[in-house]
């Protein structure tokens, strides 16, 4: 039977991510896709800046640059138009719009470029663990083995059902047909009826997409009993239902639904087998926050599940999956629901968003909104500590150029401005840059692979055990 380190059921954004997190550090990779072909769903999905920031530390960001659109970082909560306030702490205080079959085939690309194996058309179907490995069953039969299995099969995930754990939330309550078609009256016309409808309809959208192709966003009042493909008439239907006109739509290019489900998977892992992305979270595209969600999990586990399998990871590392990235779920669910409610058309919640909208001018407030959406105020708990213990550290300039030019190798690093440190029977995991001249206010710091901020001080001793903490026993 082959055998593998790691198999992936998945090769979304967050399966496709995860492989290349994998690669580099030499773990064999084999990702499963049931689709034969990628998708050809075209999501606008925005990366936030976290994300960009994850594509800068990879070496990705020219490739994702030259794909997307930049536009301003504010704006995206609850669609409450208020632009970013000054100096956000990032070196890429941007969103960029990008296709999600671009982000994905870019992903994959890369994780191929560094070696893993993806197969489409296979379609994991089940799998059994023992103590040494978990074997995976295909659809077709095939049994493959690999000493760890990751779901990143998405909201409806194989691998979440079969492991046996939960997924409690909310159903959907509301759908909202997306859709690309051509349309029958001017722009003009039809921009004044937007303007109109959404004064109160935060939801609706009917846009110019180029090459006379309009975007449709309309909601629905209840749940599909079926969930079947809308049709163009489901469309029409709804949009005169809203706007008392179907705008002449015709010759759809694509046609799609998605509900406002919110759940959250009651355990990342269970033994060797381990979810990240939707399959262990969904929620509503308020504030377009799941892509990026996912690709993050994927980068805080790539590290962590590769020094498992190398044997240098610490005992409980790879626990710190779940409790670093379920809590950023759970938050990113509750501002999900926040921003739901602040769509409603009801006068409550009008009020409420008008009010907020006020608030909003608080710089402060402001901030704290955009950190939040754009995931760049995540602290993790790593014990007390000052502020920046346990955040992500912004790309500062340092005597090579970029800090972040320094991460793509996906090893730890530390950075010392007091020239005194060393990292010793840890080089092989973590690189060492001794830089007085470094932007930073704290004499050193000890960064882990995902760039967050795992130890600040001067005292090698202190250091050691923090390496220790992280990195595992130091080679001889
Ligand atoms: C309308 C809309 C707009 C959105 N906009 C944004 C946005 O602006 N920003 C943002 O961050 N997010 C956005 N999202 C959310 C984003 O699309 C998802 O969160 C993201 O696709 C999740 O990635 P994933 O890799 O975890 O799962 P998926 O993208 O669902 O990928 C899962 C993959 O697993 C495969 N698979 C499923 N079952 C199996 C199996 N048994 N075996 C093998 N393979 C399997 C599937 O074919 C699929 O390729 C939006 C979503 C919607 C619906």
């Amino acid at each position: 039977m082959l055998m593998f380190d790691v198999i992936i059921a998945g090769c979304g954004p967050t399966g496709a991510m995860l492989a290349a997190e994998l690669r580099l550090h030499d773990v064999r990779v084999l990702v499963l896709e049931k689709d034969t072909e990628p998708v050809s769903f075209v999501r606008i999905v925005g990366l936030h800046i976290r994300s960009i920031e994850l594509m800068a530390m990879r070496g990705l960001l020219e490739r994702v640059l030259e794909h997307g659109r930049q536009r301003p970082a504010g704006g995206f909560f609850a669609a409450i138009a208020k632009p970013a306030p000054e100096g956000l702490d990032s070196a890429h205080a941007y969103l960029l719009g990008i296709r999600q079959p671009v982000i994905v085939h870019l992903l994959e690309e890369h994780a191929i470029e560094l070696g893993a194996q993806v197969r489409r058309g296979c379609a994991v179907a089940d799998f059994e663990q023992d103590d040494e490995g978990v074997t995976v069953e295909l659809a077709d039969g095939e049994q493959l083995r690999s000493r760890y299995l990751v779901g990143c099969d998405g909201g409806r995930s194989t691998v979440r059902k079969l492991l046996g754990v939960g997924f409690p939330g909310e159903p959907s309550r509301t759908e909202t047909l997306m859709g690309e078609m051509e349309v029958g009256v001017p722009q003009e016309e039809i921009a004044a009826k937007v303007a109109e409808i959404r004064e109160t309809n935060k939801v609706f959208s009917l846009g110019p997409f180029g090459e006379g192709v309009y975007r449709v966003v309309v909601p629905v009042a209840g749940v599909s009993e079926d969930r079947a493909e809308p049709t163009l008439e489901d469309f029409k239907q709804q949009l005169r239902a809203i706007a008392g006109t179907d705008f002449g739509v015709h010759s759809p290019r694509w046609l799609s639904r998605f509900g406002d489900a919110t759940r959250l998977a009651e355990r990342y892992r269970v033994g060797r087998v381990l979810l990240a992305g939707d399959a262990a979270h969904i929620h509503p595209p308020a504030g377009g926050q799941g892509l990026n969600l996912g690709v993050q999990d994927a980068f805080n586990l790539g590290w962590k599940l590769a020094a498992q399998i190398r044997g240098w990871a610490p005992e409980p590392l790879l626990d710190t999956y779940q409790t670093e990235r379920r809590p950023v779920a759970e938050d990113v669910l509750d501002n999900t629901r926040a921003q739901m409610a602040l769509s409603s058309t009801e006068p409550g919640p009008q009020a409420v968003r008008r009010l907020l909208t006020e608030l909003m001018d608080f710089d402060e407030v402001n901030r704290y909104l955009i950190e939040k959406i754009t995931a760049i105020g995540i602290r993790y708990d790593f014990g007390a500590g000052p502020d920046l213990l346990g955040r992500r550290l912004r790309d500062i300039d340092v005597k090579q150029g970029h800090l972040y030019d320094l991460l793509h190798r996906g090893c730890g690093l530390l950075l010392d401005r007091t020239e005194r440190l060393t990292v010793g029977g840890w080089s092989d995991r973590v690189d060492y840059l001794a830089d007085p001249t470094a932007v930073l206010d704290v004499p050193c710091v000890l960064l882990r692979p995902d760039g967050h901020v795992a130890w600040i001080g001067d005292d090698q001793q202190d250091l050691d055990d923090h390496l220790a903490r992280w990195f595992g026993k130091p080679a001889n």
